[in-house]
C-alpha cells in the first residue's frame, strides 16, 4: 500500500507530479543520455531503410552488341529515375574484354547518377585467371575486390574468379582480406551483403561442381563463414537465369540481364529494399521498351 500524501494522493502519485513539474539533474541526465544515443545510433546509420539495384551480365557484345549497349543505357535511365541508394553490377561486364569494349562500359556507366560498385565476371578476367589479365582489369575498370560500408551494412565486392579458379599469389590475398573483411563487420554488428559473379550452387548446397557453380569445398567454407559472420544475402550473375535460393536465413540471388536470359526472362534488373527494422527484399523490375 502506498501512504496517502496531500489531497488524498498517494505519495507515487505527489511524487510524480513534483517530477512532472520541474525536470530533476537526474531526469536531465537521463534526456542528455537518450539525444546522445539517438545521435549515434544515426550518425552509424543503424535502421535506416534504403535501396539498391542488382545488376547482371552487361556483357557488352553477347545479346548482339548495339543492343547490349541499348539495354544497358536504357537500366541506366530507368534506375536514375528510381533513385536507389547505389547500383552493384555482378560480373562480366563486356563479352570480349578489350579497350574499345570495355571504353563503353565505362561510358554509360558514367550516367548513373548514383555509386556504382562492379564485380568482375569471367568474361572480364578469362576462366582461368592469369596476372595479365588481373594487370588489365585494374587498369581499365578499377579494383577487382573491396567492401564499402552503407548505413551500418557492410558490402564486400568480390572476385570469384579467384575461387572458381587458382591464381598464385592473388588468391591466397583474396581469401584472407575476404575472412578479415567478414570478421571485421561482424565484430561491428555490421550485418554484410557479398556481391560477385558465380553463385555458390544452383540447386542444392551439395550438388557437384559445374560451369555455373563454385566448387563444393569453396562453397562450404564459403557457406560457414556466411553463417557465421552474419551474411544476409549472397548476389551474383553468370548463369543468366533468375536463380533465388536460401540457405538457411542466407539470401541467394541471381539476377535477370540486359544482355541474354536464357530462362526467356525479360531483360531488366533487380531492386532491393532494406527496411529500418532490417527486412530486406527485392523484386524484378523489368526493362522499359
Ligand atoms: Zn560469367
Amino acid at each position: 500500500m502506498f501512504s496517502k500524501g496531500v489531497n488524498g494522493k498517494s505519495q507515487l502519485e505527489s511524487d510524480e507530479m513534483k517530477n512532472r513539474r520541474r525536470p530533476t539533474l537526474k531526469n536531465a541526465i537521463r534526456l542528455v543520455g537518450y539525444l546522445l544515443t539517438a545521435v549515434v545510433l544515426s550518425g552509424c546509420g543503424r535502421g535506416q531503410s534504403f535501396t539498391f539495384v542488382q545488376m547482371c551480365d552487361t556483357q557488352l557484345g553477347f545479346g548482339g552488341y548495339k543492343d547490349d549497349v541499348a539495354r544497358f543505357e536504357q537500366a541506366v535511365t530507368q534506375i536514375n529515375a528510381m533513385k536507389p541508394d547505389f547500383v552493384v553490377i555482378c560480373g562480366d561486364l563486356v563479352n570480349k574484354f578489350n579497350d574499345d569494349s570495355v571504353a563503353e562500359f565505362n561510358r554509360i556507366k558514367g550516367g548513373f547518377a548514383m555509386p556504382c560498385y562492379c564485380a568482375p565476371g569471367n568474361h572480364d578476367l578469362g576462366n582461368s585467371p592469369s596476372h595479365a589479365g588481373m594487370k588489365r582489369y585494374r587498369t581499365l575498370v578499377g579494383k577487382d575486390y573491396y567492401s564499402f560500408e552503407h548505413k551500418g551494412y557492410t558490402f564486400v565486392i568480390t572476385n570469384t574468379q579467384f575461387w572458381k579458379g587458382y591464381l598464385k599469389g592473388e588468391s591466397e590475398k583474396h581469401d584472407s582480406w575476404f575472412k578479415e573483411t567478414l570478421k571485421a563487420a561482424s565484430k561491428k554488428g555490421s550485418p554484410l551483403f557479398v556481391v560477385g559473379h558465380y553463385p555458390l550452387f544452383l540447386k542444392t548446397a551439395d550438388e557437384e561442381e559445374g560451369y555455373y557453380n563454385l566448387p563444393p569445398a569453396k562453397r562450404k567454407e564459403l557457406l560457414r563463414l556466411f553463417e557465421v559472420h552474419g551474411v544476409v544475402a549472397m548476389l551474383a550473375g553468370h548463369t543468366h537465369k533468375t536463380i533465388i535460393n536460401r540457405h538457411k536465413d542466407i539470401q541467394l540471388v541471381t539476377g535477370e540481364t540486359t544482355s541474354v536470359n536464357f530462362d526467356k526472362h525479360p531483360f531488366g534488373f533487380r531492386i532491393w529494399r532494406v527496411t529500418e527494422s532490417r527486412s530486406v527484399q527485392h523484386e524484378f523490375v523489368p526493362l522499359q521498351k
